[in-house]
């Protein structure tokens, strides 16, 4: 609102002639308030936890679902009975070919964080040597490679929405240090017959940057080939792919989002 227009609307409610306009208005965001009702509730406190720093972890938000700790791997499990990775140093490192790890739990719209590394012992060649993946309901991946000065495909490096989206910028770190993702995902809704009702969306942010704002998924990630949907249930597990190269990860969390 710009300064001459609230002098002039202060003036008129000091005389009474706004008073009863404001009053009706409800809000848009939920009809039960009015705009500006002290009577909508507060929202929830939250401790937000402390920040990560390339020599240490951080903590999760308070009220986030804690999927590793630095302790172990009992939230996750592989494709058929427990996972494989191992922890080290409160750090999980990929088990080449042991599968990909899975939550326990399932999740639909969700607030995700996750830290990763790709050791200096790797040879990053392209696609190869450095490859991982963050795969929301095992199907819509966030690609995880190594992309500091190792080019690739732009629709397949760090921060792409693989095979469908390049990031808006390359974000990522030196090897040998912690990069993270701060992910929003939405899950896709299906109507009855099966056909989509809405997209999947997703915003990445890569060590604090906008690589993806709010883009729409085409559908299930795919290689070398169009995305597409298929039905499928509400919330499903988050899975950690298995690329066959030996990335580490940490202080990962996720917090469901309006379910
Ligand atoms: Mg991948």
């Amino acid at each position: 609102m710009s300064t001459p227009r609230l002098v002039v609307l202060s003036t008129l409610a000091a005389v009474g002639l706004v008073s009863s306009v404001a009053a009706a208005q409800q809000s848009q965001s939920d009809p039960r308030y009015k705009v500006h009702d002290m009577s909508r509730p507060q929202p929830p406190v939250v401790d937000p936890g402390t920040p990560s720093s390339q020599a240490k972890a951080g903590t999760a938000p308070a009220d986030a679902v804690v999927l590793f700790d630095g302790t172990n791997l009992s939230k996750w499990r592989a494709g058929n009975g427990d996972a494989a990775w191992k922890v080290v140093d409160g750090v999980i490192e990929v088990a080449a070919g042991t599968g990909s790890l899975i939550t326990r739990e399932s999740f639909g719209d969700c607030q995700f964080h996750i830290e990763w590394m790709v050791p200096t012992s790797l040879e990053p060649d392209g696609q190869k040597g450095c490859n991982s993946g963050v795969f929301f309901m095992e199907m819509y991946e966030v690609q995880i490679l190594h992309s500091n000065g190792n080019e690739t495909y732009p629709d397949g490096m760090a921060g792409s929405l693989y095979g469908q989206y390049p990031p808006l910028v390359n974000a990522c770190r030196p090897q040998g240090e912690w990069n993270t993702y701060d992910i929003i995902f939405t899950a896709p809704r299906f109507n009855d017959n099966g056909s989509v009702k809405t997209p999947a969306y997703c915003t990445v942010l890569f060590n604090g940057v906008v690589v993806q704002n709010h883009v729409e998924f085409f559908g299930r990630t795919a290689h070398m080939r169009p995305a597409a949907y298929s039905k499928h249930p509400d919330r499903l597990p988050i899975s950690i792919q298995d690329h066959g190269d030996k990335l580490r990860f940490r202080n990962i969390w996720v917090r469901p989002l309006g379910q």
